[in-house]
């Protein structure tokens, strides 16, 4: 089976990358994905399935029966959606759309799950169970495309026993894939907080309420929580970038605006930290004659790889990879909607290295000058495919 998977991912390279230029080229920002779900739809029925269109609006999702296609199911991701980046690579492929791009390599997931795809529907007749291939929109944009299918009933009808996802690693070479077991990526919630007082003139603290000051403990404070109610195996992230107080030397303002993001990886120090950051804000402002609105905008949750089905995919990986190209992920701080699955279903997310440092292929995902060695295309399709065949087979 791998020898065959093998063949058909060589045959069905050239039309990779082909789709992956054409993504690239006319990008479209979460929740708009109207052309590339059309093209994406497309290319399936092209394969002889019949994709459910419209999911989420611009989610595309579609089924590959196997042999047995009630026996069990595993799902397959790829977002599709762009950013509001102008494209600074000179590339005969570059962004069509000014001022959009796809910086985060979601052409690359797409195309990539086509190719899947391809190889899969050939191989029908020696699937055991069900495909389910999962296009979603807006990974970039809250709520998250994943959050609205699996409210429109994605993980239903049938529901994948494993969901697998794959997203570019620009800091692994192409040619390598990552895994990580248990916690990977952060909770990822906004914090807005207004601390009031009552401003005037610096010259007469003793008359006003001083929002800078109490903004400040405020700071601080909420810190110490990060430091001494967090259970020290629990990674947590509290980053405070914008403080905004607008007076001048002489004059006090009214109110403060603080902006920060709070990430974890773990679903109750999350909502606990939360508890307690804002009963903090809130008693110092109070405790000091001023008040504080502390706004929370919930996030992503974690995303949490389910270690059995992590270490089966993993092995998978290295029967069709070699141990050699196999590598361990570390903690990653950042968020991803694909954990929307992870807590409904055993999920995986991994890594496809796309680094090239010979060709200066090294810009991180979001940047202007991201780019992947499409090389990785030669792999990606053929691995997701030779992941499903090993989980369908789990049964
Ligand atoms: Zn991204
Ligand atoms: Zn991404």
């Amino acid at each position: 089976m791998i020898k065959k998977i093998k063949a058909l991912s060589k045959e069905i390279a050239t039309e990779a990358v082909a789709n992956r230029r054409h993504l690239h080229q006319n990008p479209e920002l979460s929740f708009n994905e109207y052309q590339t779900a059309r093209f994406v739809a497309d290319r399936l029925k092209d394969l002889g399935l019949e994709p459910q269109e419209g999911v989420a609006d611009t989610g595309v999702v579609a089924l590959i029966r196997g042999r047995n296609p009630e026996s069990r199911a595993v799902g397959l991701r790829a977002d599709m959606d762009a950013l509001p980046i102008m494209e600074a690579n000179d590339v005969p492929y570059k962004s069509q759309n000014p001022g959009v791009m796809h910086a985060c390599g979601h052409d690359v997931h797409t195309s990539s799950l086509l190719g899947t795809a391809r190889i899969l529907t050939q191989l029908r007749e020696e699937l055991e169970g069900t495909v389910k291939l999962v296009f979603q929109p807006a990974e970039e944009k809250a709520p998250g495309g994943a959050s609205l299918m699996i409210k429109e009933g994605v993980l239903e009808n049938p529901r994948p026993a494993g969901m697998l996802g794959q997203h570019v690693a620009p800091n692994v070479p192409v040619g390598k894939i990552g895994f990580r077991e248990g916690m990977y990526m952060a909770s990822t919630d906004e914090l807005y907080l207004t601390v009031k007082g009552k401003g005037g003139h610096g010259a007469v603290p003793d008359q006003l309420i001083d929002p800078v000051l109490i903004a400040s403990h405020i700071i601080v404070a909420l810190q110490q929580i990060i430091s001494r109610n967090r259970q020290p195996a629990n990674p947590s992230v509290l980053s405070f970038g914008r403080f905004i107080a607008d007076g001048v030397t002489n004059v006090i303002p009214n109110e403060v605006k603080i902006q920060g993001t709070w990430r974890c990886m773990d679903e109750e120090w999350r909502a606990d930290g939360l508890r307690r950051m804002q009963k903090m804000a809130e008693g110092i402002a109070e405790a000091m004659g001023g008040s504080c609105d502390f706004e929370i905008v919930k996030g992503y949750p974690f995303l949490k790889n389910h270690p059995e089905l992590t270490r089966r995919t993993k092995a998978a990986a290295v029967e069709y990879m070699g141990a050699e190209n196999v590598v361990d992920l570390d903690l990653w701080m950042a968020g991803e909607d694909f954990a929307f699955y992870s807590q409904v279903v055993d999920s995986c997310f991994y890594r496809l290295g796309t680094r090239n440092e010979a060709r200066g292929i090294v810009s991180g995902v979001h940047t202007p000058t991201f780019d992947i060695d499409e090389s990785a295309l030669e792999i990606g399709p053929g691995l997701m495919a030779w992941l499903a065949v090993k989980e369908l087979d789990q049964r």
